[in-house]
């Protein structure tokens, strides 16, 4: 029976370097073949220009190069671009391209569907799959990357873990994806310009900060009262704000890093002062930013956007108690490429 090829990108570069030698080869040629495929993100090993015909021919016998494709592109009238990502196995994922006057932002997916049951999330209705891989997570970036380059003139300049997925619950690809996208080998970007946002796995939260990545921290929050929450995001019973409010403690104390809250107002949701009032108190335990952000409707009608009144409540309650506000709007809206309309639909 014929043998199943390796993915060569499942390799660290130690074990690359170690596989040559093992054959004879020199370490430095592990070094070379790494760069190809990270660097250079080479999809085919012919690619390898200054890799021997021989060697090329070994690899190929011995390995496969796993890539994604992007399947399909939307351009949004706001210059947002969603790709439709298909993955070696055929399934499908998302990644979004958000263009401002200075940066270009990477909106990546971190697993297929979703584990968690947010009831105003479009990927929530997706049963979750599978986990990606790192070399998946960081191919989204690179595509984003040459898109950049090719629509905009300018490199990629920001990531945000804010596609599909709960990136804290495939912790150990995403940080190994972070790690090759940071790395010089990868695409030496800055920890800096890297956002996590998560709905808030305290354990994660807490590792998050022992292994000290650097990046930045945000936290799908959308209400400080556990009864609220609990609603909305039904997880929120097993990890309830105080241990929420713990790990977040931790993550500060460890990494002395702002964390950003993510909070969409809803009509008869979280829309009263005694909500403003909960955020307010959360908001005083730890260093952080509120993010409210528009509500982009997913086809179920269970929730409405709030009141401008009501936003504007929360957002003078918050600045007359010393809290930095951003009232963030919507990006690609009219191709489901906004936050929590990830869902596969293409049409
Ligand atoms: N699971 C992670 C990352 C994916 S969601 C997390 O929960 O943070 C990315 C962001 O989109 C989160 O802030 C999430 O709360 C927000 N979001 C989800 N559904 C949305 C919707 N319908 N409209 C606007 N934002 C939404």
């Amino acid at each position: 029976m014929k043998q199943k090829k390796k993915d060569i990108r499942a390799l660290t570069k130690e074990q690359l370097q170690e596989f040559f030698v093992s054959r004879g080869d020199k370490t430095f040629r592990g070094t070379q073949v790494y760069e190809w495929l990270w660097n250079k993100a080479a999809h085919s090993f012919d690619d390898m220009t200054n890799i021997s015909k021989e060697t090329r021919q070994m690899l190929k016998d011995n390995f496969v190069i796993n890539h994604i494709r992007v399947d399909r592109m939307q351009r949004s009238s706001d210059g947002t671009i969603k790709n439709a990502v298909k993955l070696h196995d055929s399934l499908t994922v998302e990644s979004v391209l958000i263009p401002t006057k200075s940066r270009t932002t990477a909106c990546v997916s971190s697993q297929v569907g979703c584990s968690l049951d947010c009831q105003f999330c479009a990927t929530a209705k997706l049963k979750r799959m599978r986990n990606l891989n790192p070399d998946e997570i960081y191919d989204q970036v690179v595509a984003i990357d040459n898109e950049s380059r090719l629509y905009f003139d300018r490199p990629l300049s920001n990531i945000v873990f804010m596609g599909m997925g709960e990136p804290l619950m495939n912790y150990n690809n995403v940080m190994k994806a972070i790690e090759k996208i940071t790395s010089p080998e990868g695409l030496g970007m800055s920890p800096k310009r890297i956002t996590v946002s998560t709905s808030g796995v305290p354990k994660m939260i807490k590792k998050l900060a022992d292994d000290e990545a650097k990046i930045k921290l945000a936290v799908s929050l959308h209400s400080a009262r556990n009864e609220v929450r609990s609603k909305i995001m039904p997880f929120n019973e097993t990890f309830p704000l105080e241990d929420l409010r713990e790990a977040l403690e931790y993550w500060y104390s460890k990494t002395k890093s702002r964390i950003t809250y993510e909070y969409i107002v809803w009509q008869d949701i979280n829309d009263t002062p005694e909500d403003a009032r909960a955020l307010l108190r959360f908001c005083k335990y730890v260093p952080c930013k509120v993010n409210l952000i528009e509500y982009n409707p997913i086809d179920d009608g269970d929730f409405q956007q709030a009141t401008s009144e009501a936003t504007n409540m929360y957002q003078n309650l918050l600045e007359q108690n010393g809290i930095t506000v951003t009232v963030r709007r919507s990006r690609g809206k009219d191709i489901d490429a906004a936050c929590g309309q990830l869902a596969n639909k293409s049409a």
